[in-house]
């Protein structure tokens, strides 16, 4: 019997779908606190989400996480644990969100005054190139 279990006591946790029995090693915020590979494996951080193209789909956390960074002098941190059943998948493939990525970039290269893209990102303050900035549209031209 591992001694650093003594502390834990039994908590019903549910996932979503199913109601699971793990053991927590108390009550924050009115939430079961886990440590690090306790909690149930439908219970997810909110990277660990994402790493498998989950997103926590605007649910509350279900429980914190307490862990510990490898390095001694970093202090314990706290994270928040979502249910897998209860996540959706990140919206459209991978393809349609580097291509609204792609079209975000492009958005930023385009004049207000010209509606030309013109190849660099327009100052955020003006939204116009320097071409319209300046008035030397003619000269270029
Ligand atoms: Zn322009």
């Amino acid at each position: 019997m591992n001694p650093r279990n003594r502390r834990q006591r039994p908590v019903t946790v549910f996932d979503g779908r199913t109601h699971q029995v793990a053991l927590c090693r108390g009550w924050r915020d009115g939430l079961p606190v886990f440590g690090w590979g306790e909690a149930p494996s439908t219970l997810l951080t909110v990277s660990q989400l994402r790493a498998v193209g989950l997103r926590r789909n605007g649910q509350d956390p279900v429980a914190l996480l307490v862990f510990r960074h490898h390095r001694p002098y970093r202090r314990e941190e706290t994270t928040e644990l979502f249910s897998v059943e209860r996540a959706a998948p990140v919206r459209g493939t991978t393809a349609q969100r580097r291509a609204k990525v792609r079209n975000a970039l492009r958005a930023r290269r385009i004049c207000a005054e010209c509606r030309q893209d013109v190849g660099y990102y327009v100052p955020t303050s003006t939204r116009v190139c320097w071409q319209c900035e300046s008035g030397t549209w003619e000269v270029a031209a």
